[in-house]
């Protein structure tokens, strides 16, 4: 099973991506976690996307093409694998094909504006897994702490107002597109294509997504 997690910012998509990951035994491929990775480890790539993820836009094809062909490589992506963040502009959705990677599923998340900005403003990450929490609807148990490793969490720096405002513009300009393309796809029965409604908490949402899922049914073409 091949899924892709769509939305903007701050809808939830590593959230969920981490729930499926573990409710269908598949890998989930961010390409923002590893990007941070690379960044923390100070790696060449690390040094070449800062400036550019601090400013909150797209880093180069060349370097996501390359995260992902290494990780594909992997031998845990042979049943399948949930891309998170990722494809992010057509050119990637042309990598994917060139490549002959036939997606599944992909799974729209969406959630109202303000809300998307009152929760990037309070979340915090541990970057290390991609754990999320919200500093009031998702609070680690001590204040500041991954509740798994006890290591110090993270407020992005991306996740800072003025940034947060570049990010969604850069979603509507680059990203939003894509959802047609993929309801285009899910018209001509490539793939399946579908929304949920990521305004709920997070126990709610993924029960929506594995019920999704879970169905399977390819000839249902509605996606709404
Ligand atoms: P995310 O954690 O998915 O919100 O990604 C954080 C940042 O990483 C984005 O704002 C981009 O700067 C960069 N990034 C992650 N994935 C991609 C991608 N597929 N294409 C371009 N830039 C990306």
């Amino acid at each position: 099973m091949r899924i892709i997690l769509l939305g903007p910012p701050g809808v939830g998509k590593g959230t969920q991506a981490s729930l499926i990951a573990k409710g269908f035994n598949i890998p989930k491929i961010s390409t923002g976690d590893m990007l941070r990775d690379a960044i923390a480890k100070g790696s060449a790539i690390g040094k070449k996307v800062h400036d550019i993820m601090e400013r909150g836009d797209y880093v180069s094809e060349e370097i996501i093409e390359e995260l992902i062909t290494k990780r594909l490589k992997s031998g845990d992506c042979k049943e399948g694998y949930l891309f998170d963040g990722f494809p992010r502009t057509m050119s990637q959705i042309k990598f994917l094909e060139k490549n002959d990677i036939h997606i599944d599923y992909v799974i729209e998340i969406k959630v109202p504006e303000e809300e998307i900005i009152s929760r990037l403003s309070g979340r915090r990450i541990h970057i290390k897994s991609g754990r999320v929490y919200h500093i009031k609807n998702n609070p680690p148990k001590v204040d500041g702490i991954d509740d798994i490793t006890k290591e110090p969490l993270t407020h992005r720096n991306d996740d800072k107002p003025e940034t947060i405002k570049t990010r969604l513009t850069v979603y509507k300009q680059q990203t939003e597109p894509l959802v047609d393309y993929y309801k285009q796809q899910h018209a001509m029965n490539t793939l399946t294509y579908f929304t949920v409604d990521g305004n709920q908490d997070t126990e709610a949402v993924y029960k929506d997504i594995e019920h999704r899922l879970k169905a399977r049914n390819k000839t249902n073409t509605s996606y709404l």
